[in-house]
């Protein structure tokens, strides 16, 4: 098997040949032929042609399949958990692609231990099967989201996972109590704070390059009836953000259960403007509300609130005006509404139903994560959404503080210093039907921002990183280059996972 299999990479422009002769005992599938959406992703920015991509039964079929990459000079790895990464970080060109998805893992087991609640969910779940199933069948609920559910739950750990939630909980990656991973030598391997933490740690926020996550024990909690999602509106940003960082700071029973922002264009063009802060059809915006500020960007602060069926509205009411009370947003601004729990948070899904009616959820997504200090958010205001994105960017521009005490630093994930940093999410949108900036101009446009937050000084770092130079690497993990390169010898030697992430070379055997 595996003198066919050099005899393909070095000479045979045949690959049928090999089809035919390769084999690796799965249980699972293998498919040569359909694999093309395994060479796209959601960011619409970069192609591949994976070799083959395998579906596997279990565990023993990735560990099969990493094994047998092993013994070839240059074949690699990629998991692929829903490809909703920006820029090719789930493919493996002329490799293996490992489709993860899997909704019936959604959850395996629930666990009670001494300190609460967890439940064991597949690494190919998709969070909006993990919430259903946890709400429906225990009425428990994960603590930290992210906005979007259609995404898997090794994807996001291999990141972060952040959403409203994460002042209160952390990341996605701070919620796990154990992992079951298949590392890049081919061993399954159970890991947590206490068994193989070395392991555990670097594959959260690990951008898969340690293992592959095959099995994940999440906490869980109760889960709430109803939420109240409320929207209100600031004219400047130092009032948002001191706001902001105050209801992130408080106790517990002093605040929301959710606190995110974002940053629109004070104006009545239905995506980038005024309209985008209403939450109902219903809700109508107040003649006169557009020239209230001159600024020409303005603040959302979006916030909701938990409760039970059992609270009458007047009682949820009264809390909320507290709450509010001691915030200055601008008079008139309250949008509010009531919805379910598990309506509140796959929120999203209705977003997507109509961006893939309307052809723009297929089009590229030239998107832009950062994770931006407390110290240099104010610049970065003054320099990137006054000036470079003022006139928005046809999708949401989230800015929303978060707390480092709530992440765990011995995970992988690299973090701007601080107590507090801001995440600022620039999801485009791009219009195929319209006439609008060329996806090249929209990337260009990222590498803009970037260098006007290096050339000022600014403090920050990428979340959902990607670079193309071992030097850009080395100065996004600055001081913990040298760990993360220890553990890439230690748990995948040959470079064999995640070469989408462009990070480490295939080494020979
Ligand atoms: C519409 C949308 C909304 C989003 N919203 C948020 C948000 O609110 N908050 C947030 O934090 N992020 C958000 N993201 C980003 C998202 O978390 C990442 O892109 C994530 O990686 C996507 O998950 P996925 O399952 O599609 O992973 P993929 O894109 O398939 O994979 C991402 C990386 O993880 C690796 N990987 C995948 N599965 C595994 C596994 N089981 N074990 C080990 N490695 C694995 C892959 O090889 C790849 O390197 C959003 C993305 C989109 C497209």
């Amino acid at each position: 098997m595996i003198a066919y299999l050099e005899h393909f990479v070095h000479e045979n422009d045949s690959e049928t040949t090999l089809h035919q002769q390769v084999s690796m005992d799965l249980e699972g599938t293998i498919d040569y032929t359909s694999t093309a959406y395994a060479g796209k992703d959601f960011g619409g920015l970069h192609a591949s042609t994976p070799f083959a991509v395998v579906t596997p039964s279990g565990t023993h079929d990735i560990s099969r399949v990493i094994r047998f990459a092993s013994q070839s000079p240059n074949l690699t790895v990629a998991a692929r958990g829903n490809g909703h990464s920006i820029n090719g970080q789930a493919m493996a060109n002329k490799g293996f692609v490992i489709d993860m998805k899997r909704p019936s893992d959604a959850v395996i087991d629930v666990i009670h231990c001494d300190v609460g609640y967890a439940v064991d969910v597949g690494g190919g779940a998709l969070w909006e099967d993990v919430l259903k199933r946890c709400v429906s069948k225990f009425s428990l609920s994960p603590r930290s989201w992210t906005d979007y559910l259609g995404l898997t739950v090794g994807g996001t750990l291999s990141n972060a996972g952040v959403s409203g939630q994460t002042f209160r909980y952390g990341p996605q990656t701070s919620n796990v109590t154990e992992l079951e991973v298949v590392t890049g030598n081919g061993d399954t391997v159970i890991c947590s704070h206490a068994q193989n933490s070395e392991l555990f740690f670097s594959v959260l926020g690990g951008l898969g390059q340690f293992g592959i996550i095959t099995r994940a024990r999440i906490w869980v909690q109760p889960a709430p009836d109803m939420v109240r999602w409320i929207r209100v509106v600031y004219s400047e940003f130092d009032e948002f953000t001191r706001d902001a960082e105050s209801l992130i700071t408080r106790a517990e029973s002093e605040s929301f259960d959710y606190v995110e922002g974002f940053v629109f264009v004070n104006s009545e063009d239905p995506v980038n403007g005024w309209p985008s802060v209403l939450l109902d059809p219903d809700q109508i915006l107040e003649p006169g509300l557009m020239t209230r500020s001159v600024n020409r960007v303005l603040y959302c602060l979006e916030v909701a609130l938990h409760y039970s069926k059992g609270n009458c509205s007047s009682t949820v009411d009264t809390r909320v005006e507290k709450l509010l009370g001691r915030l200055t947003f601008m008079k008139d601004t309250l949008f509010q509404v009531d919805l379910s729990y598990v309506d509140f948070l796959l929120r999203v899904k209705e977003a997507e139903k109509q961006a893939k009616a309307n052809g723009i959820w297929d089009a590229p997504h030239p998107w832009l994560n950062l994770f931006v200090s407390k110290a240099s958010i104010a610049d970065f205001d003054h320099f990137v959404f006054k000036k470079i994105l003022k006139d928005g960017i046809g999708g949401p521009m989230l800015v929303y503080p978060i707390l480092r005490s709530k992440w765990d630093e011995g995970t992988s994930v690299v973090l701007p210093d601080g107590d507090i940093f801001y995440i600022v999410a620039l999801l485009r949108f791009t219009n195929p039907y319209q006439k609008s900036p060329s996806v090249r101009d929209l990337v260009a446009q990222n590498h803009e921002i970037l260098q006007v937050c290096a050339r000022n000084g600014l403090d920050f770092k990428l979340y959902l990183p990607h670079y193309n130079t071992e030097e850009g690497w080395k100065q996004h993990f600055g001081d913990r280059w040298s760990r993360f390169v220890e553990m890439k010898s230690r748990y995948d030697p040959m470079a064999i996972l995640a070469p989408g992430q462009k990070i480490f070379t295939r080494h020979q055997p």
